[in-house]
Parts: structure tokens; C-alpha cells; sequence
């Protein structure tokens, strides 16, 4: 009989291990807490340590039916509108990287991981909240709706505010991060002709930035700005909030014309309040006996590298690696231990250079003149990821 892979969590993290248990001769179990798969959420880009990955599953005509796949990086000052350098995506990314940059809208890249998921016969169940989690770390048992299920190794993929690593890992809540996220998607052909674009273009500015990019093949339109402040959201647990264009106004400050423009066009706001946890310290803090963390319930970062969801879809591709070399009948404990000892080391890295992204992107002062001296000078150099793009599994 096959051995038995509980998923707590349905996001891209949860979706992705799903899939890869499966792909690794494990049955997967999938629980998720909510009703039905949500729509919430906007874009999200995809380096091609992630679209590599994605291809690697057989899903690379699936993204590219639903993604967007950007010409350029271009970091823009928020007040002058100056240029101060680019990085050249499309096919240049491609050549150098042998997979995409790709920009996608959150619901369709869960979308083509969940029909995966179910091509592939996993048992996906909706509604299903896990509440406690029973005899850890010797055992992988859960308690659902009064249920207990049992397997032979247990993943919590659930997310920032984790139930499996707070029973589990007992490390405290992540921390409010002083940052606020506004997120907004507009159709392109509904925007003035100036604001349209095919580019990632990121605009910075003191104490804040916005990023744009478009998703769905192109048409559509996603904003985010992120800008310091408001411990009123950080109280609030639930992350997704309307959101005043008004208060948006104030919290960025005076900004050049174009870039105004495009914050009034664009259509309702939702806030985010973001939260992290400190860069991990040891692989002891993702796997424990039979349990196991992947995503953002091992390493939530702030999305100043956007790298969040890629780091999930490592996670997973590294865990099927890890299980599928198991041999014996009571091997999980120890694939689980390979599969954080390979990854714990460069999501703390990625999540270390996210904080850090934090302060360089919303500089004041002599760091802000240094940045923006050192974009000019670089450009390329400075905002090509190298180590990140090529591996995408060990290191
Ligand atoms: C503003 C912003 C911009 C971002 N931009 C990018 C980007 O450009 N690129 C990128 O790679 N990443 C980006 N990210 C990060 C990315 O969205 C996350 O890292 C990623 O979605 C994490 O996926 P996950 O599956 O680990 O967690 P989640 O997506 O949070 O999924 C967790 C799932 O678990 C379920 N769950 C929770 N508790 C339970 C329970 N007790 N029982 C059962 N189910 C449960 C939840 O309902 C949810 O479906 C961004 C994040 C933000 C906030």
C-alpha cells in the first residue's frame, strides 16, 4: 500500500506538495479549511527558478494560457518619474535562465495546480479545518471535525497563521512588519492609453513603493503599493480589508504626475496588513519526527523579493525529491529531515534579503541617494538575481 501524505492547507504551497507526494508514489490527502477555492488575492510573479519548476510538472502550457510574461524591470523614482535602471525580462530571461519570468493572477496559477492536483487522483477536501494535530512529532495524526486521520507523514501548508506549526513548532505568532500592502487589478483596455503596460515597473519613493505588472495574458493590470505605518491594521488578524483610495493618498505622499494618474485609475483598493517571522536558524524549525512546514507556515517573508510563492513551489518540488528516495517502511521522518536540511538555508536567505529589500526601497537620505546612484551606475548588474534563478532546488 502506499504510504500516506497529509496536506493541511490549499494554497500554492499545499496544492504544489500535493502534487508532488502524488508525483513521488505517495497517496496525498489535501484538507482545506475553506468552502470553496478563493478568488481573493491578486498577482503574483514567478522568477524562473518557479516557472522551471512549474514546466518540470508538465504545467508550462498551462501557465502560459493564463500568465503574462513582462518585456522589462524598470525602477522608476516615485516623485520625479526618472528612470533609474532596467533589467531585461522576456526572451533575454529566457535565453540566460532557460525558463520564463512570468506574472500571474494568484486564482489561475491555483486554478491549473488544483486540476493537476485532481488529474493526479489526490484526495482534495474542502471544508476541512484541521484543529489539532495528535502525537507529534512520532506521529502524523490530525483531528478534523471530530475525525482522526492518520499517515505516515504530515505537511502543514497552512499558511502565515499556521495551526500546525503553533501546536507543532510552539515559536509564537509571526510579527507585524510596520508595512501595509494596497492591492488593486484593472482591465488594460478600461485604463487611459499611457497607463497600460507590459512591464514590471517599480516605483520608489520615500517610505513607500508600488509595483505594477500585468497578469491574464496581458489583460489586466495589477497595483501594489506598500507603504510604512497604521498600527490600527496591524491588530487585524484577517489580512484583507476594504481599503479608502483616500487613506492610500495620504499614506504615499507627493508623487510625479504619471504615477498619480495611475493610482486614481485604478479601481478598488484592499488592504493588507504583512506580517513575518524572523529568517530561519536550523532545519529543526521546518521538519520535526513526521511533521513537516512548507510555504509561508516555514518562512514567511514580506514580498519585497517576490518570492514567496516560488519558495513554496521549491519547497514542494524538493519534498517529492526527498520522499521519493524513501525506501524503508519508516523512512518519512527521515526524508523529511533531507527535505529541510536542503531547503532551510536559502529561504532564510530570500527571506533575510526581503526585510532587507524593505529598508533599500523605501530609503530616505544618504541611503536613498546611494541607491539610486548605485541603480544608475548598475542597473542590470544590480537587479539580476543570478544565485536565485538558476538553482531552484539545494543550497
Ligand atoms: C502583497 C503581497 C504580494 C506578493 N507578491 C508575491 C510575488 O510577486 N511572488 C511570490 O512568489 N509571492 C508573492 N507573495 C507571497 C505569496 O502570496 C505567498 O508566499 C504564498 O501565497 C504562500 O502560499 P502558501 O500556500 O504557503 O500559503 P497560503 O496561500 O496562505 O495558503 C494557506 C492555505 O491553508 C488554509 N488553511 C489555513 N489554516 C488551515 C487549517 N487549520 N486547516 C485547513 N486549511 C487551513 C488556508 O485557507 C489557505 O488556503 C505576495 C504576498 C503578498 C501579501
Amino acid at each position: 500500500m502506499n504510504k500516506q501524505a497529509l496536506i493541511v492547507g490549499g494554497g500554492i504551497g499545499g496544492l504544489a506538495a500535493a502534487l508532488t507526494c502524488s508525483r513521488a508514489g505517495w497517496s496525498a490527502r489535501l484538507y482545506e479549511k475553506a468552502q470553496q477555492f478563493s478568488e481573493v488575492g491578486a498577482g503574483i510573479q514567478l522568477g524562473p527558478n518557479a516557472t522551471r519548476i512549474l514546466a518540470h510538472w508538465g504545467l508550462e502550457s498551462a501557465l502560459a494560457s493564463v500568465a503574462a510574461f513582462p518585456g522589462r524591470l524598470i525602477v522608476r523614482a516615485a516623485q520625479d518619474g526618472s528612470q533609474l535602471g532596467t533589467l531585461r525580462l522576456g526572451s533575454a530571461f529566457t535565453e540566460r535562465y532557460g525558463a520564463p519570468y512570468a506574472a500571474v493572477h494568484r486564482a489561475d496559477l491555483q486554478d491549473l495546480l488544483l486540476d493537476a492536483v485532481r488529474n493526479a487522483g489526490v484526495d482534495v477536501q474542502l471544508s476541512a479545518a484541521v484543529g489539532t494535530v495528535l502525537s507529534f512529532p512520532h506521529a502524523a495524526r490530525l483531528r478534523i471535525d471530530g475525525r482522526e486521520i492518520e499517515g505516515d507523514a504530515l505537511v502543514g501548508a497552512d499558511g502565515l497563521w499556521s495551526a500546525v506549526r503553533s501546536q507543532v513548532f510552539s515559536d509564537g505568532p509571526p510579527v507585524f512588519a510596520g508595512h501595509l500592502a494596497y492591492r488593486s487589478l484593472a482591465i488594460q483596455r478600461d485604463l487611459p492609453e499611457p497607463l497600460r503596460s507590459r512591464d514590471v515597473t517599480v516605483w520608489l519613493g520615500p517610505r513607500m513603493h508600488l509595483v505594477s505588472y500585468p497578469v491574464k495574458r496581458g489583460e489586466q493590470l495589477n497595483v501594489v503599493v506598500l507603504v510604512q505605518g497604521a498600527a490600527r491594521a496591524a491588530a487585524a488578524q484577517e489580512w484583507d480589508q476594504a481599503a479608502a483610495a483616500a487613506e492610500l493618498q495620504i499614506a504615499m505622499g507627493p508623487l510625479c504626475a504619471p504615477l498619480q494618474d495611475l493610482v486614481q485609475a485604478m479601481p478598488g483598493w484592499r488592504l493588507w496588513a504583512l506580517h513575518d517571522r524572523p529568517p530561519m536558524r536550523g532545519a529543526d524549525e521546518m521538519a520535526r519526527g513526521r511533521v513537516a512546514l512548507l510555504g509561508d507556515a516555514a518562512h514567511p517573508m514580506l514580498p519585497y523579493f517576490a518570492q514567496g510563492a516560488g519558495m513554496a513551489l521549491e519547497d514542494a518540488e524538493e519534498l517529492g525529491r526527498t520522499l521519493s528516495m524513501g525506501e524503508g517502511d519508516d523512512d518519512a521522518p527521515l526524508a523529511l529531515r533531507r527535505y529541510a536540511q536542503s531547503r532551510w538555508q536559502r529561504c532564510a536567505r530570500v527571506q533575510a534579503l526581503s526585510r532587507r529589500n524593505g529598508h533599500i526601497f523605501h530609503a530616505t537620505g544618504p541611503l536613498r541617494w546611494g541607491r539610486d546612484l548605485s541603480l544608475r551606475l548598475l542597473g542590470e548588474r544590480l537587479l539580476d538575481q543570478p544565485w536565485l534563478y538558476v538553482a531552484s532546488g539545494k543550497r
